[in-house]
């Protein structure tokens, strides 16, 4: 066995890339390279292969060294083909990310999602080490999930199974962005919690979230976490509204996957345990009560870099 891959976690605003050992899981060097304003596919590649050059030359690493180069892209993906489908936040579309980085490293590549790569960081080196039978679920900018049976993760038809964030939680209910109405993303996510605290901001009521708020910039979890710790009734009020909504979708997983453990993770639930706690309170609440005696709830484990480790493993399930 090779000693190192390499992860590439490809977001919509930033691309993080890091050379890991494939025993341990262990990030040796990392670099982060923002994709904001140098989008499209020729600027995407670039930044990518760029990073990988400097990991290596860094770390004094050969190629003959390397396992595989795995990538994990927000966006929809061609697992097979390695080829980005669409990701409109990089201005990518029918990119064949596998020919591109293949041609260039002369390595073998293999392209996920950003869940799919967070849920593989967890299960091998993260809150779900051990766990064969589980459930992903991120919040931030959405809601998005990983179903794993046998250690495998379960990809469906199309490659689009765990899509919980467009699971139907209201029939006549908010619009998303998918074109369907009541989505569970329109009501859980981070966004979903800054668009009420700003409508209700506008309507004239009063919130200490204004103290770290900055005009032009956007919302934080962190800024959500601050103003729950002053016990601020109006952030309260719609973290509360997000989790009862969570909370629903959380209890359809126990019912229907019938997982053994569920993993939380993504961004308000890394900086706000207040509705961490109440969420899987309310989901057990909720589910069928056989399959919430047993389940069980962590927090993920590996912060920003879940994404870059389970990358560097894509190639386990595919080779
Ligand atoms: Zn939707």
């Amino acid at each position: 066995m090779k000693k190192y891959s390499v992860g590439i976690d490809l977001g919509g605003t930033k691309v993080l890339i890091a050379l890991v050992d494939r025993e341990t899981g262990e990030v040796l060097s990392s670099v982060k390279k923002k994709t904001k304003k140098d989008k499209g596919p020729k600027n995407i590649i670039r930044k990518m292969t760029d990073g990988v050059e400097e990991l290596l030359e860094e770390m004094s690493v050969l190629k003959d060294e390397i396992s595989s180069i795995g990538i994990g892209a927000a966006g929809q993906i061609d697992r097979e083909n390695g080829i980005l489908i669409g990701a409109p936040n990089l201005d990518c579309y029918d990119l064949n990310i596998r020919e591109f980085i293949s041609s260039n490293f002369d390595l073998p590549v293999f392209l996920g999602n950003d869940v799919e790569i967070a849920t593989i960081g967890e299960m091998k080196f993260g809150a779900a080490k051990g766990c064969d039978d589980f459930v992903c679920v991120f919040v931030g900018t959405g809601v998005g999930s990983a179903i794993v049976k046998d250690g495998k993760i379960i990809h469906g038809a199309t490659g689009t199974a765990g899509e919980i964030g467009h699971i139907i939680v209201d029939l006549n209910g908010r619009p998303c962005a998918c074109g369907a109405h009541g989505c569970l993303e329109a009501y859980a996510s981070r966004s979903a919690i800054e668009r009420r605290i700003e409508g209700a901001l506008k309507k004239g009521r009063h919130s200490v979230i204004l103290d770290y708020m900055e005009s032009g910039k956007s919302m934080t979890s962190s800024m959500i976490q601050k103003s729950i710790e002053r016990d601020d009734e109006l952030v309260k009020a719609c973290v509360d509204e997000a989790s009862e909504y969570l909370s629903g979708g959380i209890a359809s997983i126990i019912n229907f996957v019938n997982p053994k453990l569920i993993v939380l993770g993504g961004g308000l639930i890394e900086a706000v345990d207040y509705f961490y706690k109440n969420t899987i309170k309310k989901a057990k609440a909720k589910s069928l009560p056989v399959p919430a005696s047993k389940i069980e709830f962590k927090k993920a484990a590996l912060g920003d870099f879940s994404g870059v480790i389970g990358a560097a493993f894509l190639e386990d399930g595919k080779l």
